[in-house]
């Protein structure tokens, strides 16, 4: 490809909305461009990485005996309703009529369809195992469509769906989809982590997450070298803290604190550390309001509240209007004492004493607070996030986790009999009785890989691209190509020596300072470049400069050709 020829549309200025460094890099390399929130059109440079990451993604899918289909993105609600999710997805699911006024919905996910399309295709267990798979566009009506196509509402995924006959073979569909993710992620040359998903619960690890790390990541990713660990930290049971409660030393006493409204203005006004505070959450329950305390300086885990009896999953927060009418107090100075709620504590919390907490009064807290003399002890949970230095599940000898970020790239889950109860999806098995079938579902955030990977590979000048992804492998910059006869038969030549044996190359002719061509090519992040021009061809030579490297070197010009096959089929 010539660039006089293509659709470069790089931009010099960094775009002021895109706040991660992938998303300003896909819009300044001319990749994508927004059609509207967390929509995008795929430029012809921004698709050929994307079709490189399918084709990565579907070589090991089939690899793995997996068979391609490819089922519609318009869903009738009637198969949603079967499954239980039309009340259940929540406003996630962007639904729409027909001209006959029928329901439906933008697919976000395919197991309504796919166990509609297997149960009538499957009587037997001959038939099985079967896992069949699309690459295909989602529709999630995010509520905060972010980073570019990271989080988008209109995205590409993959999707698979495995069929058995019984707990083993799922298992066993489970781990050849492991297995494929490894190659998968192994292929597209990323640093990448399996991670639990699940806090074990059912029995095993019946889901993993695989993780792309980089700092941007929206998830926090626990890590144990030692113990091999790793798992979503969302998941991460915590034990209850070693020491004792110590005891009361002050009285309970109110304190005034004026215009107070976060827990650091709360610990700087009082000159205290922000583990000495609390913090009360209200959320909804079965039955009414709830109270969650945890420490000032912990965070809540959304997953663990869900898992409480009393509180409804997912985690709603009551509104300032539901506390103000239920407590008679605002948001920033609720506190357990004297609170009329069922109240949960995290452990940390019942380990406290002298502990500072809101008076449930506008612009008063209480200070010297002591469990068992001026409240009574609460429901103890283990209720908050993990962090970096905590004990790892498991560990023997005082081993700690580590918190590294990381992209949701893949996750692997067994459904079970979920969807197949639901929907009466039946084969017969070896002693010809009707059997529920187990499924597994098995999804990669397709697009989401192509933000991933710059991500996790860029520097100040660009995008760095991994081999396996890159648009193009070589690039040649040629200075003065409408100038120069000399430069043009050069540059001419080994373009078409290039194209002929199949290494992917663009021809930079355009008619602009070098300065441009070579902040363009590094942007765009062409992993080799060879840089033609009147002065070096006088020496017979060529400039090669790889594209994280430092500096070029100076290759005779009847070697380049050999010498960029070399670099480039070693990949
Ligand atoms: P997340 O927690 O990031 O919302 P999810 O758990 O909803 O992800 P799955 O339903 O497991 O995601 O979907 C499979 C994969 O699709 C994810 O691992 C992720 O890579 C990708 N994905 C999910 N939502 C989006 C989105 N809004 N934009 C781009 N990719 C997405
Ligand atoms: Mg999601």
């Amino acid at each position: 490809m010539r660039t006089s020829d293509y659709l470069l549309a790089t931009l010099k200025e960094t775009p002021s909305d895109a706040e991660v460094v992938s998303h300003q890099l896909m819009l300044r390399a001319g990749m994508v461009r927004q059609v509207a929130a967390g929509i995008y059109n795929w430029l012809p440079l921004g698709l050929r990485v994307l079709q490189k990451v399918e084709a990565i993604v579907r070589e090991e899918m089939n690899n793995s005996g997996a068979l391609e289909v490819l089922m519609p993105g318009v869903q009738p609600a009637e198969l949603w309703r079967e499954s239980g999710r039309w009340e259940d997805y929540g406003p996630e699911l962007l639904r729409l009529n027909d001209r006959h006024n029928r329901d439906f919905c933008l697919g976000p996910t395919h197991e309504e369809v796919i166990t509609t399309l297997v149960k009538n295709e499957i009587r037997s267990y001959r038939q099985l195992p079967l896992n069949l798979y699309q690459i295909q566009t989602k529709f999630r009506d995010e509520v905060r469509p972010r980073f570019g196509i990271m989080r988008g509402r209109e995205f590409i995924m993959k999707d698979a769906y495995s069929f058995d006959v019984d707990k083993e073979g799922l298992q066993k569909a489970y781990d050849i989809m492991y297995a494929a993710y490894q190659k998968i992620f192994t292929r597209l040359g990323l640093e990448f982590s399996a991670v639990e998903a699940d806090n074990g619960a059912i029995g095993g690890s019946s889901s993993h997450e695989f993780h792309v790390l980089a700092d941007s990541g929206e998830d926090d990713i626990a890590f144990c070298k030692a113990l091999e660990f790793a798992a979503n930290v969302e998941t991460v049971a915590l034990p209850p803290p070693a020491d004792s409660r110590p005891e009361a030393s002050e009285p309970m006493r109110e304190v005034n604190t004026p215009d107070v409204k976060t827990i650091e203005q709360l610990a700087t006004s009082l000159n205290v550390s922000a583990s000495q505070t609390v913090k009360t959450l209200i959320v909804k329950g079965e039955d009414g309001l709830v109270a969650l305390v945890i420490r000032g300086d912990h965070e809540l885990n959304a997953v663990k509240a869900e898992a409480l009896e009393n509180v409804i999953s997912p985690i709603a927060f009551a509104s300032q209007d539901e506390i103000s009418r239920e407590i008679g107090a605002e948001p920033g100075s609720i506190g357990p004492v004297g609170l009329n709620l069922p109240i949960v504590i995290d452990q940390s919390v019942a380990v406290m004493a002298d502990f500072i907490c809101g008076a449930n009064k506008p612009e008063k807290h209480l200070v010297g607070v002591n469990w068992e003399r001026d409240l009574p002890l609460a429901e103890i949970a283990d209720l908050r996030q993990a962090l970096q230095g905590d004990p790892c599940p498991g560990a023997q000898n005082g081993e700690t986790i580590s918190i590294r970020r990381g992209i949701e790239v893949g996750h692997v889950f067994q459904l079970g009999r979920k969807y197949s109860r639901s929907m009466n999806a039946y084969c017969l098995n070896e002693h010809g009785e009707k059997t529920l079938l187990y499924m597994g579902c098995y999804g990669i955030g397709v697009s989401r890989i192509v933000a991933a990977a710059i991500e996790q590979n860029h520097d100040e000048a660009g995008i760095i691209w991994p081999e396996s992804i890159t648009p193009f492998s070589v690039c040649i910059v040629a200075i003065g190509y409408k100038r120069s006869e000399k430069v043009r038969q050069a540059a001419d030549q080994l373009y078409q020596q290039l194209v002929d044996t199949g290494v992917e190359v663009l021809l930079d002719d355009r008619n602009e300072r070098p300065g441009v061509l070579f902040s363009d090519m590094e942007l765009i992040g062409i992993p080799h470049r060879i840089t033609i021009g009147e002065k070096s061809l006088e020496k017979n030579q060529m400039e090669y400069k790889y594209r994280s490297a430092e500096d070029g070197e100076a290759v005779q010009a009847d070697q380049v050709l050999n010498f960029i096959k070399s670099k480039t089929s070693t990949q």
